[in-house]
């Protein structure tokens, strides 16, 4: 099945379908004396889910522990509707996460906000998540899966406060999330690798980013894990372009407030992306990429999101 993929011996990524896109969002299952998600994206991606399960011949009522990395609806919105299929499991969290998946209407409001209408088709239902099914996990904590697999926790803000990420000592690999950006998978079959930090708002921040991106290459992975979209083991490649193109996201947004400070948020939103996407275009042709390829669609509608973060975050340091 297509929407499977086996990663290694014990490691599937589940295509999760999110925005009704293909190797936009996944899943990724552990096959561990204890069953493993990690990322539920949202509930339309519950479906893909259950079905990959099916097809490991995984019974949901075996499955132990649902990881989400953050609370962002497009990695966490479906945890409740998942755990409804799979009631044996326990749903992990960071601790500044923990209470908005128990009541997640501040959740709601703020991707209400960010997608407008297409709300309902992209995230409905978000069902709240009992707090005894809750496990709370602090920088460094661990958390036995099997008999070798002593998965452990580390808190990694920059894209969000309530961002950890997973490190899998068996693979050598860690969850991801969006700390350390978005592997674009749409390039694979042309053999380029582009990597570009998630600058969403609204607590983005380059600094944080930055140190979680260190916290993490100390690690000396070998692999990492993406919420968007897939497996990386060309590791140096993602630190490198990483802390190459945060600067320039985060220098859009200093110019753009440099020289014209009276203009509105959606103003210097549209020229930070504008800036941006000049610098990703400059980077793709370079690698004979053409400007129509299907990449330059889904980077309209990512640096638009990017391009508000940074907004929020400059408006918010200056104050
Ligand atoms: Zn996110």
């Amino acid at each position: 099945m297509s929407n499977l993929t086996q990663l290694n011996d014990r490691i599937f990524l589940i295509d999760a379908h999110d925005l009704g896109r293909k190797a936009r969002t996944g899943s990724y299952i552990i096959k561990e004396n204890k069953i493993t998600i990690v990322e539920t994206s949202a509930s339309p991606s519950i479906s893909y889910i259950l079905e990959g399960l099916k097809v490991l011949k995984i019974d949901p009522n075996d499955v132990e522990y649902i990881i989400v990395t953050h609370i962002h609806l497009d990695h966490a919105g479906g945890a409740g509707l998942l755990l409804e299929h799979c009631p044996n499991a326990k749903v992990v969290v960071h601790p500044k996460g923990a209470r908005h998946l128990a009541e997640p209407s501040r959740l709601i409001a703020g991707a209400r906000a960010v997608y407008g209408k297409s709300f309902d088709t992209l995230f409905n239902p978000i069902i709240p998540i009992p707090e005894e099914k809750l496990i709370v996990k602090e920088d460094e904590e661990e958390l036995e899966i099997g008999p070798n697999c002593t998965l452990v926790f580390f808190d990694t803000p920059g894209h969000a406060n309530h961002h950890f990420s997973i490190y899998d000592p068996v693979s050598n690999g860690i969850f991801t999330g969006d700390t350390i950006g978005i592997y674009y998978h749409e390039l694979v079959k042309d053999h380029i690798e582009l990597y570009l930090p998630t600058t969403s708002p609204n607590q983005f921040h380059p600094e944080k980013m930055l140190e979680s991106v260190k916290k993490i290459k100390a690690l000396g992975v070998s692999a990492i894990y993406f919420g968007h979209y897939g497996m990386s083991t060309n590791v140096n490649d993602v630190f490198h372009q990483l802390t190459f193109w945060l600067p320039i996201f985060v220098d859009a947004g200093k110019q753009s407030f440099g020289k014209n400070p009276t203009a509105s948020p959606s103003e210097h939103k549209n020229v930070i992306k504008d800036s941006i996407l000049k610098e990703v275009t400059s980077f793709l042709d370079k690698r004979n990429v053409p400007r129509t390829h299907e990449i330059y669609e889904i980077l309209g509608l990512d640096l638009d999101i990017c391009a508000m973060g940074i907004v929020d975050f400059l408006q918010k340091a200056k104050k």
